[in-house]
């Protein structure tokens, strides 16, 4: 199966992340959100692969606050969210926060999903890393910690998954969309706990980010919503 045969089989609304990115824009400008008094935030794997997003973030929105840790999982903590309302312009009475979080998968150029084939390497290695590694200790066990080191965003990452479902998948597609869930639920619950909707309207954007090997990323959304001053969530679609 080639890539783009993959591609449409696992995930058959996913667009480009600029295509993706002007559909964002074109359903919150109405709401509101003009680039100049905007503020966007970013929540991203920490692998290489993902990294054009942010950049492309920046061209539309301006440069994005950074959340992200392993697996697209918001890993600034209670400070960081508070860093990052804090920088929200408010020249207008009141601000505008869009958020994006996106877990990523790769399609290797023979089709197989979960894995990217890397410059310079011969043999494709596991995209996400850090959710192939979740997905393995689920089918294997989890490995002991070694006194004195920690493994923080990992850790976190299978909680906040394993809180999603009673049953977890047993595969990596399936894992991913899951992630997706999770790191919606997480930022709501953030963003819910410091009453952010009382200083700004806020959008949350939460998909699939997927690399293919031509470069272009694509994205899959699974979550998308607005909220104004009511402290109501609306659904929007992408
Ligand atoms: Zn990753």
């Amino acid at each position: 199966m080639s890539h783009i045969e993959a591609l449409n089989k696992a995930f058959p609304g996913a667009v480009s992340s600029e295509q993706y990115l002007a559909r964002v824009a074109k359903l919150v400008s109405p709401l509101g959100f003009a680039r100049e008094h905007s503020f966007a935030a970013v929540s991203v794997c920490r692998d290489e692969l993902t990294q054009s997003f942010p950049d492309l973030v920046a061209r539309r929105w301006d440069q994005p606050f950074s959340l992200g840790g392993l697996g697209a999982l918001p890993s600034l903590g209670r400070t960081g969210w508070r860093a990052a309302l804090s920088h929200v312009p408010s020249d207008h009475d009141r601000g505008h926060l869009i958020v994006f979080g996106l877990p990523h998968i790769g399609i290797d150029p023979e089709g197989n999903i979960g894995q990217s084939l890397r410059r310079h390497q011969d043999q494709a290695t596991p995209t996400c890393g850090a959710m192939a590694a979740l997905l393995s200790s689920l089918r294997n066990g989890f490995e002991p910690q070694t006194p004195g080191l920690d493994d923080n965003e990992a850790d976190r990452l299978r909680r906040i998954v394993d809180s999603q479902s009673d049953q977890l998948p047993d595969n990596l597609l399936e894992l991913t969309r899951l992630a997706a869930t999770a790191v919606n639920t997480e930022m709501w619950a953030e963003l819910d706990a410091l009453q952010a909707h009382k200083e700004m309207d806020i959008a949350v954007f939460c998909g699939i980010q997927i690399h293919l090997p031509d470069e272009v990323d694509f994205i899959s959304p699974v979550s998308s919503a607005f909220m104004g001053s009511d402290g109501i969530a609306t659904a929007l679609s992408v």
